[in-house]
């Protein structure tokens, strides 16, 4: 289940937070995660021990890394990546995203977490598989891997030109009859579902899959959206996971 953290302005998934695994997908409230400040200030004030904040470069790529702190900065950056994982303890992984799609996976058996950012670009590209397949290369099982797919823009505000249909039609023409729609004669493309239904075909199972049903751009008091505000006043989420 999704819940609302009141205090701390963030979603979260019941299945990935408990004593040791703290993830969440922030709102507007939280603050713009493109500034630095929003992360060090929520990690100082949320997350006791937090030792590192891991800050990607995202480039819309379906780039993965294997995250581990050198002990010396307490911020990180990593060039061209759009995923992480790591097995440290304290390391704040961190993404942002203004109606792309943000994910949080954990395997807890093998204490791996990891976090990913999927626009168009890396949800047709498969990033989400790739996430799994790494934590797998680490040693994680794909029935033991838990997944939080969190707030984006909704298939009501997401329609797309028929180059990209076909992309997307190409690659996923199993998947058609649920990921599409048309609505006002304009195809529209529900990226959160396609995310779920690719996380589901890599192995994991349905009740490891938690999955925030509303929009970005319709949801203006929660959310930044770039379709929405980006000539206006357009910031990002900030979402995270830390095993501590
Ligand atoms: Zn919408």
């Amino acid at each position: 289940m999704i819940a609302y953290d009141t205090d701390l302005k963030i979603f979260y998934s019941t299945l990935i937070n408990d004593s040791k695994y703290f993830g969440g997908f922030g709102t507007r409230e939280m603050g713009d995660g493109r500034k630095i400040d929003t992360a060090i200030n929520f990690a100082q004030t949320n997350i006791p021990n937090f030792k590192t904040i891991v800050i990607p470069e995202q480039i819309h790529s379906v780039n993965v890394n294997n995250f581990s702190a050198n002990l010396i900065d307490n911020v990180e950056r990593i060039s061209e990546t759009d995923g992480v994982i790591t097995q440290d303890l304290n390391s704040v992984l961190t993404i942002i995203t203004g109606d792309c799609v943000p994910i949080i996976f954990t395997e807890k058996k093998y204490g791996i977490i990891g976090i990913s950012h999927q626009g168009w670009r890396g949800s047709v590209k498969r990033m989400a598989q790739k996430m799994i397949n790494k934590i797998i290369e680490y040693g994680g099982k794909k029935e033991n891997i838990f997944v939080a797919i969190g707030p984006s823009i909704g298939q009501c505000c997401y329609d797309i030109e028929d180059e990209r249909y076909y992309e997307f039609l190409e690659e996923f023409n199993g998947f058609a009859d649920k990921i599409f729609h048309r609505h006002q004669g304009k195809l529209h493309l529900n990226l959160a579902l396609l995310n779920y239904l690719q996380i589901k075909e890599a192995g994991v199972p349905k009740k490891n899959i938690d999955f925030f049903p509303f929009c970005t751009k319709c949801d203006k008091k929660r959310f930044f959206s770039y379709r929405r505000d980006k000539k206006t006043d357009y910031g990002e989420m900030l979402s995270f996971v830390v095993r501590t």
